[in-house]
């Protein structure tokens, strides 16, 4: 009988006095009880009625029974379906219905909205939160503590996860014990975990991020998981002197540096910082290691990939990039028309192979058909170039090259110039419809704290900077850029706002 995402990530630890979860008011939870109650949680998952296979959405504030019902349906061979938990009822029901989950498990304050939906799609209800009315949690109270791991084989599926529906409506990629463990084993290994690893958490738990690279390294390694609820300054700051690593995307960093508080000394202890998620801007990479002396290690993912690429822990971690592929892992730049290779040091499309690369997506036969190659190959839909080093970078997303009078404009080229400029925080520029050459270059420009800046210098600064066909047709001021909970830029938001811009 085995299971090797259970036995991997859990099973090992089961009896353990060692503490898994530290708690921001000093209390903790060690490895040995969070595998009882996984344990009684898998208990009331087969009285439930879910067999190996079923899919348990799951949509809870981050709390220690999001990790145990995350344990406890690996044990019991459920497919895990974690949601963001700032989804509203209209849209989880498109999440219960596409997956065909039988047993959604919410908030107990959610439940009262969600349940007719829940009723209506034939998908069992329940809440985590112990309160005495029922609920999974009460169940589970008087469950067993042990319970007979089910059998499951490493091409089985563990988990569904959508993507974040930063280009379009979500996707349900399906990822195997395979693409979890070996993601999570490479990771530990490449980053150098061990138990005697203290990583601050402050990301969420139901993107790819915050579990299945943070907190699946940590099970690995069986380290401890300083475990908060969100991103919070001061519980950050207070753990820092006694943890060992960090994993974040980049507005921790950049609000971490505002902050002066945070010092050389405070992270003195630390020996790893990530960023993930999103670019981390050169100027954030260069703030960073001059207050701290830290470099940030950045890395690529996705969440039919898993991790694809890491800078090296050794060696030098270098600013724009994401490093290296990672162990396992094959990648390709390629010709988003022909699919052919294009030649060293040229923009195209990363495409992706190996151990970490998912099943495909749940119910979509088409899009899955058209991304994943027969060959193993996935089209991941991101722009990049590799370096003369082999560094890799990431230029965009194909959905945002902007095509002007037929030629391709990169909108990271010309973001990196406004960037530069005085008086500029950040900027995002977008393609919007325009007549005579069916798509123009428009620059969304968030000023810094205070700054009014020049937008005709700016607009000068471009002409010298780059090609004609690149320039900005239209500067305009905005307070901040649309992101989603990971620090996306929703540039499809920015489309549609300023579709009318030349053609209206
Ligand atoms: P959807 O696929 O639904 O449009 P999404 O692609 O944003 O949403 P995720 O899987 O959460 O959903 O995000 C993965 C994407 O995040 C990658 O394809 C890439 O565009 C971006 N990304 C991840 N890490 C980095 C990084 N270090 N630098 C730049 N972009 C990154
Ligand atoms: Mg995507």
């Amino acid at each position: 009988m085995s299971n090797p995402l259970y036995d991997t990530l859990f099973g090992r630890h089961a009896g353990s006095d060692r503490t898994f979860l530290r708690f921001s008011d000093g209390s903790t939870l060690t490895y040995g009880v969070f595998l009882e109650t996984a344990a009684r949680i898998a208990h009331v998952l087969v009285a439930r009625g879910l067999e190996p296979g079923d899919r348990m959405a799951v949509q809870v504030e981050k709390s220690p029974e999001m990790l145990a019902l995350y344990a406890g349906a690996a044990q019991a061979g459920v497919i895990f379906l974690p949601l963001n938990t700032g989804y509203t009822a209209g849209e989880l029901d498109y999440f219960v219905e596409n997956s065909g989950a039988k047993l959604l498990v919410c908030d107990s304050a959610k439940r009262g909205t969600l349940a007719p939906m829940a009723e209506r799609l034939g998908a069992g209800i329940d809440t985590h939160d112990a309160d005495g009315s029922g609920s999974l949690m009460d169940s589970a109270a008087s469950q067993s503590t042990t319970f007979e791991t089910v059998s499951r084989s490493a091409d089985d599926l563990a988990a569904f996860l959508y993507t974040s529906g930063t280009t379009g409506r979500s996707k349900g990629a399906m990822l195997t014990q395979t693409n979890l463990l070996s993601n999570a084993e490479t990771l530990a290994a490449h980053w150098r975990f061990t138990d005697e690893d203290v990583l601050i958490h402050a990301l969420p738990i139901f993107h790819t991020h915050g579990l299945f690279v943070a907190t699946n390294v940590t099970l690995v390694a069986g380290g401890e998981l300083v475990f908060l609820p969100k991103f919070d300054l001061d519980a950050i700051l207070e753990a820092m002197p006694r943890a060992t690593a960090m994993m974040g995307v980049p507005t921790f960093y950049t609000r971490l540096l505002d902050d002066e508080r945070f010092t050389k000394d405070v992270a003195s202890n630390m020996r790893l910082f990530v960023s993930g998620s999103a670019p981390l801007l050169a100027e954030t990479h260069k703030r960073f290691e001059e207050r701290t002396g830290h470099r940030i290690l950045e890395r690529y993912g996705m969440t039919e990939t898993n991790m694809n690429t890491s800078n090296p822990y050794d060696g030098e971690r270098r600013a724009g990039t994401v490093g290296f592929p990672l162990p396992g892992v094959e990648l390709k730049i390629c010709d988003p028309e022909t699919g052919d290779e294009v030649p060293q040091g040229e923009v195209g499309q990363i495409e992706v192979r190996g151990p970490n690369v998912f099943k495909g997506y749940w119910q979509m036969p088409e899009k899955t058909a058209a991304e994943l190659r027969e060959d193993g190959f996935f089209i991941t839909g991101d722009l990049g170039q590799i370096d003369e080093d082999g560094y890799v970078s990431i230029v965009g997303r194909n959905k945002d090259l902007i095509i002007s009078g037929g030629y391709n404009i990169y909108p990271k080229e010309v973001e990196m110039v406004l960037d530069d400029q005085d008086g500029v925080l950040e900027s995002a520029v977008i393609g919007v419809p325009h007549p005579d050459f069916g798509e123009t270059v428009l620059g969304v420009i968030v000023p810094d704290p205070g700054a009014e800046p020049d937008l005709d210098a700016m607009m000068a600064a471009c002409s010298e900077a780059l090609a004609r066909f690149k320039h900005p047709r239209k500067l305009v001021l905005q307070e901040e850029l649309p992101r989603n909970t990971m620090g996306k830029v929703q540039k499809a938001a920015l489309r549609e706002r300023y579709a009318e811009t030349f053609s209206g």
